[in-house]
């Protein structure tokens, strides 16, 4: 059981879906609220406090990658975990997904055991990280800290806004400057925390993050044929 109560968001515009989604997860402990619609949810995440957000991506109106892309987009509604619910073979928009900031993702159909084993290991991050996780110390390389007890990359003291997988990507090529990482590597790295890596999603997340740390970008170098690495600054 949970305990507090911890409030789930689901975003599915299937019914039947919906309510098993609903009923699944009260008997496990959370509140739930659902929305059947992108316009509805934001109206929900407007008076509600919620803790983890289930997002179907096909719905009618605004879409799933839409409302990701908003909700990652506001700073109120920023760190709100998101898992997306999607058909098992719709890799582009997982990845599409992860990219905009989503935290997880489930295939459907989808086991209510594995479900909420994800959702449980998305809301542990980061704030109780400290005690189950590693965390290592705090990484200062020229102008880029990196402080694992926040879960924050900072430029000259700026927060870079990773998301989770980012991050982990970073703290682990940080760590090693100079070492060329498979990609294999990285994905085994990560895996143990969310099932959802792939090598592709990787070098997707790779991508996103350069762009976020903009000047700093090219301390990830890609080494053909092999992965990443970071370079030695
Ligand atoms: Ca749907």
């Amino acid at each position: 059981m949970v305990a507090p109560k911890e409030t789930i968001l689901i975003i599915e515009d299937e019914r039947d879906i919906r309510e098993l989604l609903k009923f699944q997860l009260q008997q496990e402990g959370f509140k739930i609220e659902t929305a059947e619609s992108g316009e509805q949810a934001l109206r929900i995440l407007k008076t509600s406090k919620i803790s983890l957000i289930l997002l179907d991506l096909m719905l009618p109106g605004m879409d799933g990658l839409e409302i990701c892309q908003r909700l990652k987009a506001k700073p109120k509604t920023r760190d709100i975990p998101i898992i997306i619910l999607t058909a098992k073979s719709s890799e582009t928009d997982i990845i599409k997904g992860l990219g905009l900031g989503a935290d997880d993702y489930v295939g459907k159909p989808f086991s209510a055991k594995v479900l909420v084993a994800r959702i449980r290991t998305v809301l542990r991050r980061p704030s109780t990280l400290k005690t189950d996780t590693p965390v290592g110390p705090v990484l200062q390389v020229g102008d880029l800290l990196i402080d694992p007890s926040r879960h924050k990359a900072e430029i000259k003291g700026k927060d870079i806004n990773l998301t989770h997988t980012e991050f982990r990507i970073l703290q682990i090529l940080a760590a090693n400057p100079g070492y060329a990482f498979p990609r294999q590597q990285i994905v085994d790295h990560i895996r143990g925390e969310s099932y959802a890596v792939t090598e592709r999603i990787i070098d997707v997340q790779i991508v996103s993050l350069r762009k976020k740390m903009g000047s700093l970008a090219d301390w990830i170098e890609t080494v053909r044929s092999v992965g990443y690495r970071f370079k030695e600054v």
